[in-house]
């Protein structure tokens, strides 16, 4: 007998993955969690039955959330991660010796227990005395937090359920006070091809409260449509103009995506989605080599 699992991206559009088995299947307090064994991406992450990691293609995701921020930012000494529970974000950070304090804030516990358990190679940073880490409410959290970070990293699930606040302009605006005065923020922007209208919502909301807001793209096979993308929005710094090329280039050695050249690139957009951004009365590619 075989066994495939399908994740419905719309209606009429799916993934579908050979499976050897269902490794591990719970209810928590916030969602369903699963874990499958599949044939050719490795174990995977579902959380009410999307694809959130799979053992083959999450390093790609979690390059782009993280080094792309610290490269473009002069000299980041403290991360606030919200969401987050599998570790990918915070191994990435711990590739920066320079930082010194990163927060994590999970709202489901037992996705930090369960990929601790099934996924060591992601959750491996989790542990480190760097890392502090509090199960509860991002929304919540980042309301009592003033001018306490250089970088924010919203790693969470899509605008559903428990992380349907996080891509709200309050919260933007709860994010712009929690950041110093150089602080840049990332969130994870969903499918700009399956998902155009979120995508451009979630660049309007922070391009209404940030000075700079510039949106890249990455290629995650298993997420919707292959073409994701991420919103990152500053204070202060020009995401390529500012990027530490030097750095960068060196980070280049500790990474299997990332690198200097694709971190410029991935701000390039197609006309399809450019012709739809203005930042600041500028037309985006205009905003982005001003
Ligand atoms: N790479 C994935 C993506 O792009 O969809 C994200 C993976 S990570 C596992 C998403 C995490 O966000 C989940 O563990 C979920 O529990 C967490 N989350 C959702 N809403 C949250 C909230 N309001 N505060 C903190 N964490 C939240």
């Amino acid at each position: 007998m075989e066994l495939w699992f399908t994740e419905k991206h719309s209606p009429n559009i799916g993934l579908t993955l050979k499976i050897k088995r269902c490794i591990f299947h719970k209810k928590t307090s916030c969602q369903q969690l699963d874990i499958l064994e599949s044939l050719d991406y490795g174990k995977i992450l579902l959380l009410d039955g999307l694809v959130m990691i799979t053992e083959r293609d999450e390093f790609v995701y979690h390059e782009m959330i993280t080094h792309v921020p610290i490269t473009a930012h002069p000299d980041p000494k403290s991360i606030l991660i919200i969401g987050g529970g599998d570790g990918g974000t915070v191994r990435e950070c711990l590739k920066h010796a320079g930082l010194e304090r990163i927060d994590l804030v999970e709202i489901d516990g037992e996705v930090i227990d369960a990929c601790k358990k099934f996924f060591p190679e992601v959750s491996q940073g989790l542990n480190d005395p760097k890392v502090k880490i509090r199960v509860e409410d991002g929304i919540k959290f980042i309301k009592g937090q003033h001018k306490n970070y250089d970088i924010i990293i919203i790693d969470s699930t899509d605008p559903i359920g428990p992380a349907v606040g996080l891509f709200e302009k309050t919260f933007y605006q709860d994010v712009f006070n929690a950041l110093n005065t150089d602080g840049i923020v990332v969130t994870q922007s969903g499918s700009p091809f399956q998902s155009t209208e979120t995508w451009l919502n979630i660049f309007k909301n922070l391009s209404s409260i940030f000075p700079k807001t510039s949106s890249y793209l990455a290629f995650i096979p298993t997420y919707p449509s292959g073409l994701w993308s991420f919103v990152l929005a500053s204070k202060t710094a020009h995401p390529i103009k500012d990027m530490r090329y030097d750095y960068a280039r060196q980070l280049g050695a500790r990474t299997k995506y990332y690198n200097h050249a694709i971190h410029k690139s991935a701000f390039s957009l197609p006309n399809f989605l450019s012709t739809q951004l203005t930042s600041n009365g500028q037309t985006y590619i205009d905003h982005l080599h001003e």
